[in-house]
């Protein structure tokens, strides 16, 4: 007998879709490209995508977390695995006993690599980052400075990669592109010879001034948009729907839900699906997003609860408890959803709760 609990959620992970992403952004670039595995794959599941990507030939992936890398260290064999957001002190022993690449972000952080080396009696590889406009990670432009004016201090590293990353490489028209560009440039300049590594998935976009020796898309793969305004060129990576679990008839004038935010202006129909914020679904999507069934929209109305959200199926007849509404899918992208709620596909994403059924399909 099956006493599997049906799926209240579903999300449906297309690794073909996602392999060809990966396939046409390496076409558009020069360079190597890579895969950012952050935060869970982007909340999709590192340990089934970034596999996919390797077994295609992808050979860079990043993650933001050392504990990330190390748990994609055996599914990625041969494979570069660098940790964006630095190590911090003590981890030296785990980086190298995973075989996981530093991104050195700060003059302390390369002393500290340099250091290893000399203990260790061996070169070590690393990446190096350079801020050049988002004053978050990398060095500081007086830190690049010092360590051009003493290349010594990088005395027993091998550089593979000079990174930065740009602030707004899905604004095309944003200046800051071109600025941190010339910073990116001259700071390569100003460094030991080494290859070097700058876009993201929108730079991908910015024209080939913005292509280097290795790319880092990230968004892009999973299908979001990296030309937001503009026509999509990625693949749907992902869909996700989720159950009706019961269908109820209220009178005009009734309230639906917390504080009752909708109040039905005719007599109504109105579907509970089993998908909240606890899931991801943010309230912020209360009486603002759409959902599909039959290829016809739906808006949700009233506020969203922690695991419920409630529809206005009045106008689908057709509409019953097991049915299952197309959040992303065919008829609405993941770009289109975050939208409704004013939220970036990014967030979206990876504000996937656990609880949806991850189902895979194959890579081809
Ligand atoms: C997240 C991240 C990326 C990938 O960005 P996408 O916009 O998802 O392609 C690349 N580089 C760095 C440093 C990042 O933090």
């Amino acid at each position: 007998m099956d006493t599997e609990p049906a799926a209240a959620a579903i999300l449906e992970i297309d690794l073909a879709a996602i392999v060809a992403n990966w396939q046409a952004l390496r076409a558009r670039h020069a360079g190597a490209v890579g895969a950012v595995v952050k935060a869970d794959g982007y909340g999709l599941g590192a340990a089934i995508t970034a596999p996919a990507l390797h077994a295609a030939g992808c050979r860079h992936f990043f993650t933001a977390h050392l504990a990330e890398a190390i748990a994609l260290r055996p599914l990625l064999p041969g494979a570069m695995i660098a940790a964006l957001n630095g190590p911090l002190p003590g981890e030296e022993d785990a980086y190298r006993a995973h075989d996981i690449r530093p991104v050195l972000g700060s003059l302390a952080q390369v002393e500290a690599w340099s250091g290893c080396a000399g203990r260790w009696g061996r070169r070590l590889s690393a990446l190096l980052h350079v801020d050049t406009g988002m004053s978050r990670l990398g060095l500081a432009a007086g830190e690049l400075a010092a360590l051009a004016a003493e290349p010594a201090r990088l005395g027993g590293l091998d550089l593979c990669y000079v990174m930065t990353h740009l602030a707004a490489a899905e604004r095309p028209q944003a200046q800051s592109n071109a600025r941190q560009l010339a910073r990116f440039r001259a700071a390569c300049a100003a460094l030991p010879a080494a290859p070097t590594s700058l876009a993201n998935s929108s730079a991908l976009f910015l024209g080939p001034g913005y292509g280097s020796d290795l790319a880092r898309p990230g968004a892009a793969l999973w299908g979001i948009n990296p030309t937001p305004g503009r026509a999509n060129p990625m693949r749907p990576g992902f869909r996700l729907s989720a159950r009706v679990l019961q269908v109820r008839a209220i009178a005009a004038g009734e309230g639906v839900g917390y504080n009752a935010s909708f109040t039905a202006a005719r007599p109504s129909r109105i579907a509970t699906v089993a998908w909240g914020y606890a899931d991801g679904f943010h309230r912020a999507f209360s009486n603002r997003a759409r959902a599909f069934f039959d290829g016809r929209p739906l808006r949700l109305v009233g506020t969203v609860s922690m695991d419920l959200s409630t529809f206005d199926a009045t106008d689908h007849p057709r509409i019953g408890p097991g049915d299952w509404l197309e959040l992303v899918g065919p008829h609405q992208s993941a770009d289109d959803l975050a939208d409704q709620a004013g939220l970036s596909p990014y967030e979206l994403l990876t504000s996937l709760g656990r609880r949806a059924a991850r189902r895979i399909r194959g890579a081809e």
